[in-house]
């Protein structure tokens, strides 16, 4: 029995790519397949991103017939195996928002997955080299990956290329950065549009309505997710919120008091870093933001 993984998922079809030994089988077609009924009834379903076994019937469609164990799963969006999430975040137009990067982050990491920071439009901050070493050093001194793309002239964007192979990746970031100038770059014979227009009014435009993977041809996937941009902090308890925060826990468990909050305990390990610039100013900054944020919505739901 054949192995493939489903990269689309549409009105009652999942549409899979052949896989060999794992990776993908080239110039093999898509087999557009039907879900078992077996699936209804154990209460599971096929999700993007899932390795199966098919079965081909006589029409040239197939049937999944058994879902190879997950690596991981996002809910929003559904997809499965997503191995690296990147985070496109632009240095100019729009100007960074380090606020955003931290939320998405904070998600990311509650979420299990690893992420990728990408800062996109190095060419508008040319004049400004100071702007992205900043950005850059203060992620990696945290233990984040961080790479540098320019949409311009396309440099970075084959290193990026090479990063994601033989995974599947999920793309997120605020609107405009540049996201589909880039995939178009890293998907071979995809032409998004780009909508230079409503980027010029500050917006970016929501055109993706399902999650797809697409085959940046080097055994690796991406999936555009439109789902990741609206996020909240309603599936998140308050006091898992600092352990979302990797660099500060190797103060956290020293602190004084177990279930410290770090907002004003004495004997806070975490205050104590901040103060002496060990833990960067924005992210602490950030964490109390999001932390009352959080309280906040408890206190309306
Ligand atoms: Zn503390």
């Amino acid at each position: 029995m054949p192995e493939g993984i489903i990269i689309k998922a549409l009105s009652g079809y999942y549409y899979v790519k052949p896989l060999q030994d794992g990776s993908i089988a080239t110039g093999e077609e898509t087999v557009q397949c039907r879900g078992r009924g077996i699936f209804r009834k154990k209460g599971t379903a096929p999700l993007v991103g899932d390795r199966i076994i098919y079965g081909l019937t006589e029409n040239g469609e197939g049937t999944v017939d058994e879902i190879l164990p997950r690596e991981s799963e996002l809910i929003r969006p559904p997809v499965a195996n997503v191995n690296l999430a990147v985070l496109l975040f632009s240095l100019r137009e729009p100007d960074m928002n380090l606020n955003l990067l931290d939320k998405f982050l904070v998600h990311i990491e509650h979420a299990g997955l690893e992420p990728l920071i990408v800062l996109t439009k190095q060419d508008l901050a040319d004049d400004d080299h100071e702007a992205t070493r900043e950005v850059k050093e203060l992620y990696e001194r945290i233990g984040y990956e961080v790479m540098v793309t320019s949409s311009l002239t396309g440099s970075g964007s084959e290193q990026l290329r090479d990063r994601l192979a033989g995974g599947v990746s999920v793309f997120a970031g605020q609107s405009g950065v540049g996201k589909s100038t880039l995939l178009n770059r890293l998907v071979p014979g995809l032409e998004l549009e780009t909508g230079e227009i409503s980027l010029r009014l500050g917006r970016g435009r929501h055109t993706t309505r399902h999650v797809e993977l697409m085959d940046i041809g080097n055994g690796g996937f991406v999936a555009d997710t439109p789902g990741f941009s609206q996020l909240d902090f309603l599936e998140l308890g308050v006091e898992e919120l600092s352990v979302c925060f990797r660099e500060f826990a190797s103060y956290a468990e020293n602190c004084k008091f177990r279930g410290c909050s770090h907002l004003h305990e004495p004997g806070c390990r975490v205050l104590d870093a901040v103060e002496a610039g060990e833990i960067a100013g924005s992210r602490y900054e950030h964490y109390k933001l999001f932390y009352n944020e959080m309280k906040d919505k408890k206190r309306r739901y």
